[in-house]
């Protein structure tokens, strides 16, 4: 529910409605916009007497919210969202984010080589996992904690910030003190406690789309984020199952451009995991720039041939150079 103040209520009045909310024990987020404040209430709504809303100083009116996301849809804020990394990076901002690194991290010298070579090819962020949620328990799992660290280093090194992929609550601490933002993985996003406690973390977070998650799914889940209060979030399409077998996933433009109407949040484009081969990498991630993403995350490898995990969608620094040109 959607409780919108006059043009010309005044902060007091806004602010004896927010107490008055809250007295009922329901979450009153304000939203101020460029004509008027609007009041975003969430919780058991039963409570409130309407009528009593409407009658307080300043009040215009109560609009209900349709769509079971709330805070992440445009009904509650029309205006887009930007995500800040630090000064010089913004999801939402005017020039989209360009991610990149590998899919695992493997050593200190692998990340360096590559941090270095992406930052100078144009890359706004270094990507890396540390812990790899793998199909299969024999392959790779990461570096885990050292991989964290070497991360850490690199950065500070190569001045780039860094994103990497949390899998559980254990991981909570190491993840707030090595990382500037936090993925959570597809095969996470249905994981509602870490989702609630990887936002009390109060840092920026990536989400990714369930590789069968509807859109209200996904959306949702962004939902338990900013419940939590932590208002960062970036979303990323990533591909999605189908019958199609001769890709690794098909990644939804559709979705891309459906959530650019349907909520506030930027949304970037993996074309790496979508594709799961490396020559389709960047007409994807063109068709996801097309569409409206505000971003791109994509696998680049010093060796891809040899890479420990997704060698066979992982671009070379060639081939990575000539995606940011045509870009
Ligand atoms: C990744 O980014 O390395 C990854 C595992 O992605 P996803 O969760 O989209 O499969
Ligand atoms: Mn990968």
């Amino acid at each position: 529910m959607l409780i919108v103040m006059k043009n010309k209520a005044t902060k007091t009045q806004i602010k004896s409605v927010v107490k008055a909310i809250e007295k009922l024990s329901l979450k009153a987020e304000q939203l101020p916009g460029a004509q008027r404040t609007a009041i975003g209430v969430t919780g058991n709504k039963d409570y409130i007497d309407q009528g009593r809303i409407l009658n307080f100083p300043g009040v215009k009116e109560i609009i209900h919210v349709t769509k079971k996301y709330k805070l992440v849809s445009r009904e509650f804020k029309p205006q887009n969202s930007k995500v800040r990394i630090n000064k010089d990076i913004t999801f939402g901002g005017k020039a989209p984010v360009i991610i990149a690194g590998p899919c695992s991290i493997e050593s200190y010298e692998q990340l360096l080589e590559i941090a270095r070579k992406v930052k100078a090819l144009g890359a706004d962020m270094l990507r890396g996992g540390a812990y790899k949620p793998r199909t299969s328990p024999y392959s790779f799992q990461g570096l885990e904690e050292e991989g964290l660290e070497i991360m850490s280093k690199v950065s500070k090194k190569i001045g780039i910030p860094t994103i990497s992929e949390i899998t559980s609550t254990d991981q909570l601490d190491l993840f707030k003190k090595h990382t500037d933002m936090i993925q959570i993985g597809a095969r996470n996003m249905h994981n509602f406690d870490l989702l609630k406690k990887v936002a009390k973390l109060d840092k920026p977070i990536l989400l990714k789309r369930g590789m069968s998650a509807t859109m209200e799914e996904f959306l949702l889940a962004a939902e338990y984020i900013l419940n939590e209060g932590n208002p960062n979030v970036v979303l990323c399409e990533r591909g999605i199952r189908t019958f199609e077998q001769s890709t690794r996933n098909i990644l939804d433009l559709n979705t891309v451009a459906l959530i650019k109407e349907e909520s506030h949040l930027p949304i970037i484009v993996d074309p790496s995991h979508a594709a799961g081969r490396y020559d389709l990498v960047a007409p994807l991630a063109k068709a996801g720039l097309a569409v409206g993403a505000d971003g791109l995350i994509v696998e680049v490898h010093n060796d891809p041939k040899n890479a420990l995990s997704d060698g066979g969608q992982s671009l070379t620094f060639d081939s990575f150079k000539s995606l940011i040109k045509e870009l």
